[in-house]
């Protein structure tokens, strides 16, 4: 077995987490941690199988690694994480040269992780792993498992290192945090656990994603308002806005209610940025079906919104339902919501001239710096390119914004 390890973590970043526990558990057996994955001894696969182009993603970095190791620059494989744990047999008949197949990590491990894969400034921290909702097109509850919770104290000691470390932004995760404590505590609790980051932070944000608007109950909009280091930025995956479809999908919640909710967020939390998903293409989906979706997004006007074509995955209830729509249509749909969404997030971004937004630097490109507000988590939101002298990477900059476009802004630094 080679000394040296990579690891190539694909996904969202709960498996980035899961990450993490992986290469801190390979360096306490003593392996060394190499950055580039074609130079390492033993290279790590944690791969993604959620939907269709996910799973080729992780087959094809796999084959990659493969041809690595039948070159002789790699000499051992090991494939973690959801393919394996959705197709294990199949990858072990067909994939001889991995040395290694190990499945999703056990939860209990989170607080494991003594490495961090994310830039410096910035950490996820996983609150809860595994789902309850079952909505029909989703694989993630077999793979993943029941909906579990990780104890408060356990996330308020490891935020508070964090802190105390200097980390700049902490991203809660979880399939669906807006449940946090329903197992545990009997009682959704992530008020509570949002109230208790913000008195422990000092010059940090604290950041939530995923958070299911069936869950989401109003003390968390509450926490958000009244904290001070709680980004005011909802990430509230809505997936369609048709009753009929929202009902198939088993999302338990009507366009009536969600409208409702987006109206009090906004109203409790005034210049919060919404961010949300819709899937297009789902089986059935009717003509006025789209349409009736692409008018909410044009009324709605989220300021950051993702789009994912249907994916027909095996195991699930969507698979067998009738009126699969072709890959074809499903491009069609996806493309004419995303240029829809171009126009009003360069809507959006166009108030933010002149004014004054406190940034984090993150990265340092040519003879510019690459920020983020409050307003974009990492990967995948917009950013900031800031004009600035000698900025300090993982420092917050006041930023005047002096242009603007589809997703990005530009600026530059002010005192103060
Ligand atoms: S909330 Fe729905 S889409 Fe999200 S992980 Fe759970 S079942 Fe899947």
């Amino acid at each position: 077995m080679g000394k040296t390890f990579s690891i190539i973590s694909l996904g969202c970043p709960r498996n980035l987490v899961d990450s993490e526990v992986i290469v801190s558990e390979f360096k306490k057996k003593g392996f060394v941690f190499q950055d580039e994955a074609a130079k390492a001894d033993t290279v790590i696969v944690n791969t993604c199988a959620f939907i269709e182009d996910a799973k080729k993603e992780s087959i094809d970095t796999i084959l990659k690694v493969i041809d690595a190791k039948k070159n002789g620059d790699v000499k051992r494989i090991v494939v973690a994480g959801c393919l394996p744990e959705r197709y294990g047999k199949e990858l072990k008949k067909e994939l001889k040269e991995v040395d290694e197949f190990r499945g999703v990590l056990d939860f209990k491990r989170a607080g494991e992780r003594t490495t961090s894969l994310t830039p410096r400034h910035y950490a996820y921290l996983k609150i809860s792993e595994g789902c309850r909702n079952k909505c029909t097109y989703c694989i993630i509850p077999d793979i993943k498992g029941p909906y579990r919770s990780r104890g408060m104290e356990s996330v308020l000691e490891e935020a508070e290192g964090l802190i105390e470390k200097g980390i700049k932004e902490i991203v809660l995760v979880g399939q669906d945090t807006s449940l946090y404590g329903i197992d545990l505590y009997k009682k959704k609790r992530l008020a509570e656990l949002l109230r208790k980051l913000d008195k422990i932070s000092k010059e940090n944000w604290v950041r939530i994603l995923y958070c299911h608007p069936a869950n989401l109950e109003n003390d968390v909009i509450g926490a958000i308002r009244d904290s001070r280091h709680i980004c005011k930025y909802i990430d509230l995956p809505i997936e369609h806005i048709s009753d009929r479809i929202l009902k198939e999908m088993h999302r338990r919640i009507t366009k009536k209610d969600i409208i409702r909710l987006i109206r009090f967020i906004r109203r409790e939390i005034p210049g919060v940025a919404l961010r949300t998903s819709f899937i297009v293409g789902f089986p059935g989906e009717r003509d006025s079906e789209f349409q009736e979706l692409l008018s909410f997004i044009e009324e709605i006007r989220f300021e950051r919104l993702g789009l994912f074509r249907y994916s027909r995955e095996e195991g699930t209830p969507a698979y067998n339902l009738k009126g699969q729509i072709r890959e074809l249509e499903k491009e069609r749909r996806f493309s004419q919501a995303m240029l829809l969404q171009q126009g009003v997030s360069r809507g959006i971004n166009e108030r933010f001239k002149g004014q004054i937004l406190k940034t984090l630097i993150e990265e340092k490109e040519e003879d510019r710096y690459i920020a983020r507000t409050e307003y974009d988590a990492p990967e995948v939101d917009g950013c900031v390119y800031v004009r600035g002298k000698d900025l300090k990477l993982g420092n917050f900059y006041n930023v005047r914004i002096n242009d603007t476009y589809e997703y990005d802004l530009t600026g530059e630094v002010v005192q103060g």
